[in-house]
């Protein structure tokens, strides 16, 4: 699934190519995402001029003239390519999780712009579509979900508030999208192991010292990865057709197995499944 530095890969290239630019046609070929696509999908959407593509967390948003909107999400397997009319052959993936023999059949959405068109190919199909009409509703949509680790509101009375007697695991809070937005697996992993924090450890037992390194950590291993295209796990790729590097500095996503990447440190990352999800950490440092 792709995680907040990849799906701001895809924002950044979409903007690039289609911000004010008017959608001419609108084709659904499955309307069966993980939300059935609205009737009035396509009416809506077509001769809509795009101002920006925004994010937050994992949502990309689609921002039209006159408070009007699309949010598109892309679930666990949705992957958005751009294809030039001029060179129908130059076939531009900008999504986490590709593939060049994707299957066509699973194109289920097309966005016909003047030049270029829109294609969302999701095989799963967890991935979604929404329309909103007012800046009211797009703000409500995002209200029960945790800030972004960028955000101002992501700080230390934040979250030391926050894990006030509350039993579960830290790594657990990371991924929860409830108390921050934006971070799974890969990064969960990758951040604790720069704050040399056990992703076991509950987190009512961190200390104010160990709740600020998770606070930086997460914006700078986030920016990091943004910086350096993503992590191009099967394929991914930005609108340039450019693979993210971020996975060649994995330090422990992975990695299990290998010795610590951390200078003197003799440790093991050792890869540890619980509720079907792994969790990369060095038995050393992180213990
Ligand atoms: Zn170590």
């Amino acid at each position: 699934m792709p995680e907040l530095p990849e799906v701001e890969i895809v924002r950044q290239s979409l903007h690039k190519k289609i911000k004010e630019k008017s959608i001419k046609k609108v084709i659904i070929r499955n309307r069966n995402l993980r939300f059935k696509i609205q009737s009035d999908f396509e009416s809506f959407l077509e001769d809509k001029k795009i101002i920006k593509i925004n994010r937050f967390s994992k949502y990309l948003i689609i921002h039209f003239e006159k408070e009007n909107y699309c949010i598109i999400h892309l679930g666990m397997s949705g992957t958005i390519h751009i294809l030039d009319n001029k060179k129908p052959l130059k076939f531009t993936n900008s999504s986490f999780y590709h593939s060049p023999l994707l299957p066509k059949k699973h194109n289920h959405a097309e966005f016909i712009f003047d030049n270029l068109k829109v294609i969302y190919n999701d095989p799963r199909r967890f991935g979604f579509f929404e329309i909103i009409k007012n800046h009211q509703d797009l703000e409500k949509r995002f209200k029960s979900m945790g800030p972004e680790p960028f955000s101002k509101k992501f700080n230390i009375n934040y979250v030391l508030n926050y894990f006030k007697g509350k039993n579960k695991d830290i790594k657990s809070f990371l991924l929860d999208q409830r108390f921050v937005s934006g971070i799974g697996n890969i990064y969960a992993s990758e951040i604790l192991f720069a704050c040399k924090i056990n992703p076991f450890k509950k987190a009512k037992q961190l200390n104010k010292n160990e709740c600020l390194k998770i606070i930086l950590n997460s914006k700078k291993i986030l920016r990091q990865a943004i910086n350096r295209g993503g992590s191009s796990i099967r394929d991914f790729k930005d609108i340039l057709g450019n693979q993210g590097t971020f996975q060649r500095e994995f330090k422990v996503y992975q990695q299990d197995g290998d010795d610590c990447k951390r200078l003197k440190c003799k440790g093991i990352i050792k890869k540890k499944i619980s509720s079907n999800r792994s969790t990369f950490f060095c038995n050393i440092c992180q213990n």
